[in-house]
């Protein structure tokens, strides 16, 4: 089975899969005996060869899908050398929290060397009132109408941009891009440099959830709207891969992305490796609905009075069913996406 009712299970079944078919692994040690783990699938890596990666659970309850569609990989016959890195933040998929254990969102703390951990955004310091308030969830309150206001305001794709796209501003607040590398991020950066070191091309893959159609697949290309790249991926992906555009309904501008930042380690090395990451949604329920959960589950953490580790909580099983719904058309759905993602990524690789 490829879903797993939990974090532990899905580590497991990582585990002993790997195991069973003595593949090359490792692992990394991260707070309360989590880990991040990775594998390499398919053929002998050769050097200077071309490698396809698969990541995910950056945003930690967000791996359920992303786990399965790794796990489910593991049983095909990969004709590639493949690294499938697994569970980028376990404690946030334990915790059924898309932040990690710094309540940092991880997907906005890869700031290039040398780039500040501080925003100063006027949108976002006017919404964080209404994103973050110092209470726990529940009650009879205005979110709704309010949300309406801003976004009359201001414009849907300001809201989207200010709220999304990464804060430093407020610690205890949602989207926060953290104040400096998280560790799990140092030791992933570390163990891909190492691994992919020699590579001449690599298609990466990092699998998330809660963006777009209930069940379906939305594929972004990372980078600048590069036309000749967009194309080439259109052409492995299908036409429905988008950009990082920020006119993009589907997508917004982020600050301190993963993939961004494995660009420009790519670019810069004396054997510079062409990388291109693409960023994997797998649909649940429209975007409000999905910040209204994970507003509520921060509020829970923060000034909640929950016991450390559980998530017997109607704001945690909101965020579950937000990032990887109960449901079994959706996980059908979903595990149907990862052998087509994995034959555009080969399309990728020789385009
Ligand atoms: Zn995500």
């Amino acid at each position: 089975m490829s879903f797993s009712k939990d974090y532990q299970q899905a580590r497991d079944n990582f585990r002993t899969a790997n195991a069973a078919a003595g593949r090359r692994t490792g692992s990394a040690d991260l707070v309360d005996g989590l880990t991040i783990d990775w594998t390499w699938a398919g053929p002998e890596r050769t050097p200077q060869g071309n490698v396809i990666v698969f990541t995910s659970a950056l945003h930690g309850v967000e791996g359920f899908g992303g786990s399965a569609v790794q796990l489910d990989l593991l049983t095909r016959s990969l004709d590639v050398p493949t690294l499938i890195v697994h569970v980028l933040n376990p404690w946030g998929m334990a915790n059924y929290r898309r932040f990690n254990e710094n309540n940092v969102d991880l997907n906005r703390n890869f700031l290039a060397p040398g780039v500040e951990y501080s925003t100063n955004d006027p949108t976002y310091a006017a919404l964080d009132g209404l994103l973050n308030p110092e209470s726990p969830p529940g009650g009879v309150e205005l979110f709704w109408p309010n949300v309406a206001w801003v976004v009359a305001r201001h414009g849907y794709q300001a809201l989207k941009n200010a709220v999304v796209g990464g804060q430093h501003q407020n610690p205890k607040g949602i989207f926060f891009g953290g104040h400096r590398l998280e560790r799990g991020p140092e030791l992933l950066l570390a163990m891909l440099d190492e691994q992919l070191d020699d590579c001449a091309r690599v298609v990466h893959v990092d699998l998330h959830s809660g963006l777009g159609a209930f069940g379906g697949r939305t594929v972004l290309l990372d980078g600048e709207a590069d036309p000749a790249r967009l194309s080439r991926a259109r052409a492995a992906f299908g036409v429905e891969v988008k950009g990082w555009d920020p006119s993009n309904l589907q997508a917004y501008e982020i600050r301190g992305g993963l993939l961004e930042e494995l660009g420009r380690r790519a670019a810069i090395k004396a054997r510079p490796t062409r990388y291109d990451g693409f960023t994997c949604e797998f649909g649940t329920l429209s975007n409000l609905a999905v910040l209204a959960r994970v507003r509520a589950e921060n509020r829970l953490h923060h000034w909640g009075t929950l016991a450390p580790g559980s998530i017997d909580h109607w704001a945690k099983m909101g965020m579950r069913e937000a990032f990887a719904p109960l449901d079994a058309s959706w996980e059908a759905s979903v595990l149907a996406h990862g052998p087509a993602l994995y034959t555009a990524a080969k399309a990728m690789l020789v385009s």
